[in-house]
């Protein structure tokens, strides 16, 4: 297939001093070229992991158990590290990570960090290398004069901004993004969604969006990821995923998502209890223990992600037993 990026079984744990985090567990899934996936699940679900196992930065106590990601086809995680800082980050995928403001190096001026992105991995003049900067800002808004600016003299917007124009630098196929707005607030994050998606449709990258927020996904995504406890939940279309959930989890993540026209009408939903201790999951289904749906053999066996139909993924027993 033509896929981008595929991730294939995928088990990053953490080893602690008493067992190993099963923070990502067997997870399974593709993006196309020009696409965009978005990945959502409560905190502490494995997200971050995910992302930082595609783009070799996870912490040290992080063991990648079994899996591969392939990239265009070539497996990224046994390619070795110093060939995948050279030809793959930042040229092929850029990465922008949680808390990303603190990407930008506090003691540096905006254009000599972006400077320095372009001039280590190409060869082109400073001139050059300038022009493509001011151009870069251009299209995130953020005016030329800003790049003579420290990161302090600028607003959580605009530093927003301009670490999505550095991860735009080398033209990348994917931008992968974590809970690239979260710290903002509501109005700017709306605004620097926008401005990703339009972004991505006019350069056509690729885009993994993540975010604990589904209701951020609707208009951005062309698919769906839903993560509980480690695991891959649902997968699917934007569209399927939305209009017809299929795992009671995400049924009661969409239904948690405030909707304003029927504020005064519907009360929220959160749901009862916790996330499982990734380090001794349940046996079953891991989201069993707070399932409004769960049968015996949910605390049994693990169910498997099976297509529904379509582009249509779940994991679940009461729905593979319709
Ligand atoms: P959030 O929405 O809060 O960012 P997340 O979905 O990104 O959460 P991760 O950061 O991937 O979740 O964490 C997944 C699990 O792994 C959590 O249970 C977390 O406590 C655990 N974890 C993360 N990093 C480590 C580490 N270095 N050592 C041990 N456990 C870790
Ligand atoms: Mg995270």
């Amino acid at each position: 297939t033509d896929n981008l990026l595929y991730v294939d079984s995928l088990k990053t744990y953490y080893k602690t001093k008493t067992g190993y985090v099963k923070a990502v567990d067997d997870v399974s899934l593709f993006l196309d070229r020009s696409k965009v996936i978005g990945v959502a699940g409560e905190s502490g679900c494995g997200k971050s992991t995910l992302v930082t196992t595609i783009f070799r930065v996870v912490p040290k106590n992080a063991h990648i158990m079994s899996g591969s990601i392939k990239f265009k086809g070539q497996d990224i995680l046994s390619m070795d590290i110093k060939r995948f800082r050279k030809e793959i980050v930042w040229k092929e995928i850029a990465y922008i990570p949680q808390a990303s403001m603190d990407v930008l190096d506090p003691v540096y001026k905006v254009k000599d960090q972006m400077l320095e992105t372009i001039l280590t991995h190409e060869d082109v003049s400073k001139a050059e290398a300038m022009e493509r900067i001011y151009k870069a800002l251009e299209n995130v808004g953020v005016p030329h004069e800003k790049a003579d600016m420290f990161p302090y003299e600028l607003s959580g917007g605009q530093r927003q901004r301009i670490v999505i124009a550095m991860s735009l630098l080398l033209n990348p196929s994917m931008i992968v993004s974590d809970e690239a707005t979260t710290a903002l607030d509501v109005i700017t994050q709306a605004k620097i969604l926008e401005l990703m998606k339009s972004l991505q449709e006019s350069r056509k990258f690729s885009m993994m969006f993540v975010t604990h927020d589904l209701s951020l996904l609707a208009n951005v995504s062309d698919s769906i990821a839903i993560m509980y406890a480690g695991k891959l939940v649902e997968f699917g279309d934007v569209e399927k995923v939305f209009s017809n959930p299929l795992h009671p989890y995400t049924q009661l993540l969409i239904r948690a998502i405030p909707n304003i026209a029927m504020r005064k009408k519907k009360r929220l939903v959160a749901i009862p209890g916790y996330p499982p201790d990734l380090e001794n999951p349940p046996k079953g289904c891991r989201f069993a223990p707070r399932c409004p749906l769960a049968m015996p053999i949910c605390n049994e066996r693990e169910p498997e992600l099976s297509r529904a139909e379509g582009f249509h993924y779940v994991a679940c027993h009461a729905v593979s037993k319709k």
